[in-house]
């Protein structure tokens, strides 16, 4: 869809410009085969704020992985009421989770990286493949301080992983600070999780918060001590 040398100018002329640049080029060249992929965490609701400034009905899709905090599900519900959004809700294939529990355990995930990563890929890589299904780009809250595996995204990215659909991640070059200002500022609603100490959100049973001096993903699947702490939804590498 787009060449190297194309995405690498573009990639030169949006690095210092507003989130908001990106997703109006994003939605002028994609939409309606554009959709934010919304975990409900901050910098999800930053995007969707500025979507629906952009857009009069963005396309959104969350996904499901059956574990998910109350929390998260409550935040569905208030951004349901805020805004104008085409929201589709994806869950894992039961078969799939069953043959996984069944022959792993219900709580798999403790016992080694690999079951922790195959349950990822059950709960959340594969409803991600059917959530992209006919999609030409998709939007994500990535912001480069977050993880050491996230250090050199760009605004722009081709997704080799997913068919080559191209990737935006508006807030790469956010801090965290700059999100909770936005949010602060607009009146954005949040995961009633971060005034709990968490400063990452995932499933129930793989996320807890964090205390100040720790690193915000520290919460994630906590009790790995080696592990790049992704799910596999966005490590890979990308152009
Ligand atoms: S975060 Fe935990 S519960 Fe959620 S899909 Fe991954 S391993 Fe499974």
């Amino acid at each position: 869809m787009l060449s190297k040398d194309e995405l690498d100018s573009l990639n030169k002329l949006f690095e210092d410009k507003e989130p908001l640049e990106v997703l109006k080029w994003g939605i002028e060249k994609f939409y309606p085969k554009i959709a934010l992929a919304c975990s409900l965490q901050a910098e999800d609701l930053v995007i969707l704020d500025m979507l629906s400034k952009v857009t009069e009905k963005p396309r959104v899709f969350i996904i499901d992985t059956g574990r998910l905090h109350q929390e998260s599900y409550d935040l569905i519900e208030e951004i349901v009421k805020k805004y104008n959004i085409d929201l589709r809700i994806y869950f894992p294939d039961y078969k799939e989770v069953e043959d996984l529990v069944n022959k792993y355990g219900i709580n798999l995930f403790y016992k080694s990286v690999e079951l922790r990563k195959a349950c990822c890929e059950v709960r959340k890589v594969r409803p991600l493949k059917r959530a992209l299904d006919g999609m030409e780009a998709w939007i994500t809250g990535l912001r480069r301080e977050q993880n050491f595996t996230r250090g050199r995204i760009r605004k722009i990215e081709i997704d080799e992983v997913n068919g080559g659909i191209i990737k935006l991640n508006p807030l790469a070059d956010w801090t965290w600070e700059q999100v909770w200002e936005y949010i602060n500022k607009n009146n954005v609603p949040y995961n009633k999780l971060y005034d709990k100490g968490y400063k990452s959100i995932g499933c129930v049973p793989c996320t807890r918060p964090v205390k100040p001096w720790e690193h915000p993903r520290a919460g994630r699947w906590w009790w790995e001590q080696n592990s790049d702490k992704e799910c596999g939804l966005h490590y890979r590498e990308v152009k």
